[in-house]
């Protein structure tokens, strides 16, 4: 299921600020209406109401690529090591919290991505398996 929530959004041209529908979490398995946005690039993507502008936000999105036993979180802000540090204590976190999390937590990689072009290479091969 895509996990989903709303944030405001100033516009950097017009500065009009907007609510914006965003998506924070994904399973490539189940929401394949989005492969081709994260394949083009388009993850954080929004657009300006008002003067159509559109902008990347500078968010973390969790994508799982069920069934690669891979995790990945795309974050453009984590080429700081404290960022990346924080994904890797939440990761931990969640996965210590049962038996059943932590087996699957053993068999999953989990990787931070920081570069949309990385990303764009990941689901595109992830398309080409499953697709
Ligand atoms: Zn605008």
């Amino acid at each position: 299921m895509v996990g989903r929530s709303t944030t405001d959004v100033k516009c950097v041209k017009c500065k009009n600020v907007y609510e914006a529908d965003v998506v924070d979490h994904i399973d490539l398995s189940e929401d394949r209406d989005l492969w081709r946005n994260l394949k083009a690039g388009k993850a954080n993507r929004v657009q300006c109401p008002k003067c159509r502008k559109v902008q990347y936000l500078n968010r973390s999105l969790v994508i799982n690529f069920e069934p690669e036993n891979l995790i990945v979180v795309f974050d453009p802000a984590a080429r700081k090591k404290v960022v990346r540090e924080n994904h890797m204590k939440d990761y931990e976190s969640v996965v210590g919290f049962n038996e059943t999390l932590e087996e699957v937590g053993n068999e999953t990689e989990f990787k931070i991505v920081t570069k949309k072009e990385q990303l764009k290479k990941l689901v595109a091969d992830y398309v080409k398996a499953h697709g």
